[in-house]
């Protein structure tokens, strides 16, 4: 269990510094209760899975994305992975300072890496290629950020979903912030992540996660493992050397270059989502279409919305999602 470690640094104070280091938004979890509620218990990943003595609190921290990328419709539009890509890496350059901040002030920090993948662990078509260490999701839910949407992604009042997160774990004995009541996704009433999902992998009150990764990390850990081991597999030694040097290839060296289609990919659900202070003059007009819209897909969020109960799948999330209350979200 970590321990709290005293310090004359408050929450306030701490918050003041990240914003000032580049932070749109600061919340501060408390690690014990993200130890007593893991996400996934099968798959417990938390703050004490890291370390025992640095996790008694994470600051999770967050950067909203650019607008003008959401505005682009194309889901793999390399705009949007190049802009994100920059964020991630402004992010992390943000959390260090931060750490070394703490630091100069007497209590450690930790950085959780932005995206890790266990090639051992790793099982094909089973494990998401795509899981931190620790849900910066659900960790930004319990730091009073925002709630769970329909498809579990982040929805803050401030920006909807369009936000990258960052953590940093400490054991500072400051005062954690408490997570909102309320859910503030408009639910399969709105369904416009569903909608819009080029994977069709939004669930009710859950995603495809296998199926999403596809999209949100096509040039990811799992395309390159079958693109090499095709090449391993191909017997013919001319055909080996032009698969070596065709266009998967290329989009490898790419992604590894600037991780650009690895560390980010699709993010149609959040362009979409209609929460948030920026959507309705900044995102409304340009994004109220949605190409990827059909008939099935409504015919599915029909069901949800005459569903009597909500599923097993909002019960499992619900400390996350918030209060929701069919019929009656603004
Ligand atoms: S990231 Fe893309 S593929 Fe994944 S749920 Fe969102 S829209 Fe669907
Ligand atoms: S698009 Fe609608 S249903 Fe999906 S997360 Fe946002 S508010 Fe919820």
């Amino acid at each position: 269990m970590n321990e709290l470690i005293p310090t004359t640094l408050t929450s306030e104070a701490i918050k003041e510094k990240a914003k000032s280091l580049g932070a749109d938004l600061v919340g501060i979890a408390d690690g014990a209760l993200m130890d007593q509620f893991p996400p996934d218990p099968e798959n417990p990943r938390t703050p004490s899975h890291i370390t025992e003595i640095d996790g008694a609190r994470v600051i999770v921290l967050a950067k909203r994305i650019s607008f003008a990328t959401s505005r682009l419709a194309k889901w793999n539009d390399q705009h949007k992975f190049y802009g994100d890509e920059l964020l991630i890496s402004a992010l992390e350059e943000l959390a260090l300072d931060l750490v070394l901040w703490l630091e100069d002030n007497g209590v450690p920090g930790l950085l959780v890496p932005y995206h890790h993948v266990d090639p051992l662990k790793f099982e094909k078509g089973k494990d998401t290629q795509a899981t931190r260490p620790l849900s910066a999701e659900h960790a930004a839910v319990e730091a009073g950020l925002g709630t769970l949407g329909l498809n579990q992604q982040l929805i803050t009042p401030q920006f909807g979903p369009r936000v990258i997160l960052g953590l940093v774990m400490t054991s500072a004995d400051i005062e954690p912030d408490t997570k909102m009541e309320e859910a503030l996704c408009l639910g399969p009433e709105c369904g416009r992540c569903l909608k819009a999902c080029p994977a069709d992998a939004v669930q009710p009150w859950d995603r495809d996660w296998v199926a999403c990764d596809k999209y949100r990390s096509p040039f990811g850990f799992e395309f390159l493992s079958d693109y090499l081991t095709s090449i391993l597999n191909e017997p013919d030694q001319a055909n080996k050397i032009g698969m070596l040097r065709g266009m998967e290839s290329s989009e490898i060296f790419q992604a590894m270059l600037r991780g650009s289609g690895i560390i980010t990919g699709c993010r149609r659900c959040a362009d979409v989502c209609p929460v948030g202070d920026d959507y309705e003059d900044l995102l409304k007009k340009w994004v109220d279409e949605i190409a990827e819209e059909t008939p099935e897909k409504l015919k599915r969020l029909e069901k949800m919305v005459a569903a009597a109960s909500l599923p097993e799948a909002y019960e499992n999330q619900k400390r996350w999602i918030g209060d929701f209350k069919p019929g009656e979200q603004q």
